[in-house]
């Protein structure tokens, strides 16, 4: 093979390599978005359990209010009851207080069904905290290993763009222009083997001279068709 393809070969090598790990580099700001939405869907789903917890409270509170107000009027119709020497009056305050206790009994049966509800939101919200606090460990681990990943990714680059640069120096000027514009254009298939005299990036059949001056090796030869870089498969 012409040594000024070999090279190329190699530089695409080295490329292609660094095209890969600049990639993972552009997705790891994306995995961490992930991992940030899981953690506050789990967290958002813990607060929504502790605020129907506490709305259910309210509601209690507000039930236990209106049981104390009509215990209150009872004690009123009570006293006037003392008080009255009229029968008449006497049996229409009796009903009030009649009908206040029935309002009463209705309310502490609201009042039992809300602690009945309260009661059975305990371990749903028990259930939440736990896994709100099993997605953020994991999470936490998760960031940490994609810092290392990211930090090690990033050495490569160094690495494999110091190895590149020592290569493409070696190319002459022209050369590595078309090879740079190829590379580019044609999906990183700049250099590419000619297998059964057939171009392995456009996948026509070659010319028999250019199949010649591809296994000749004397000169860079292009495929006529598509404009890579061919050499020849063994
Ligand atoms: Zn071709």
């Amino acid at each position: 093979m012409l040594p000024a393809v070999t090279q190329l070969l190699v530089l695409q090598d080295r490329d292609k390599k660094l095209r890969q790990l600049k990639l993972e580099l552009k997705r790891a700001p994306l995995e961490r978005k992930d991992m940030e939405t899981r953690t506050a869907g789990t967290a958002g789903a813990l607060d929504a359990a502790k605020l129907k917890a506490k709305e259910i409270e309210v509601k209690r509170k507000e039930l236990e209010n209106e049981v104390g107000t009509r215990q209150q009027r009872i004690q009123k119709y009570n006293q006037q009851k003392l008080e009255t020497k009229k029968n008449e009056e006497y049996q229409a305050i009796s009903h009030a207080i009649q009908t206040i206790e029935n309002e009463i009994t209705a309310l502490e049966d609201q009042e039992l069904e809300l602690m009945d509800a309260l009661e059975q939101q305990k371990p749903v919200i028990a259930a939440a905290e736990k896994e709100a606090a099993a997605t953020k460990t994991q999470v936490q681990r998760q960031f940490a290993d994609l810092d290392a990943k990211v930090k090690s990714i990033e050495a490569q680059v160094e690495t494999v763009q110091a190895e590149r640069a020592k290569l493409a120096a070696e190319v002459e000027e022209d050369l590595l222009d078309t090879y740079q514009r190829l590379f580019d254009t044609k999906d990183a298939q700049a250099v590419v083997a000619l297998v059964n005299e057939m171009c392995q990036g456009c996948h026509v059949k070659s010319q028999t001279h250019v199949i010649h001056a591809v296994k000749a090796g004397k000169v860079v030869t292009h495929c006529l068709y598509c404009g890579r870089i061919l050499y020849p498969e063994n």
